[in-house]
């Protein structure tokens, strides 16, 4: 899988977005099409992949250890 820039020009895929795609998504044969995106979908889509990282972090078994250590 890897995400490409775009060089033509290209709607993007997300319902409701009248912009220009920017990137495209190639997952080589996983999805039956890639997935254009603009750079304004690009940011929501990472936003919301760092939304769901962000809890593990803070409950992250390491920083428990080292408040214990300080005690
Ligand atoms: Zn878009």
């Amino acid at each position: 899988m890897e995400i490409n820039e775009i060089k033509h020009l290209v709607k993007c895929d997300f319902s409701g977005c009248n912009n220009l795609a920017k990137y495209s998504f190639s997952t080589k044969g996983l999805l039956k099409k890639d997935l254009c995106f603009c750079e304004e979908c690009l940011r929501q889509m990472y936003e919301i992949m760092a939304k769901m990282q962000k809890p593990r972090s803070i409950t992250s078994p390491f920083k428990l250890n080292k408040r214990m250590k300080k005690q």
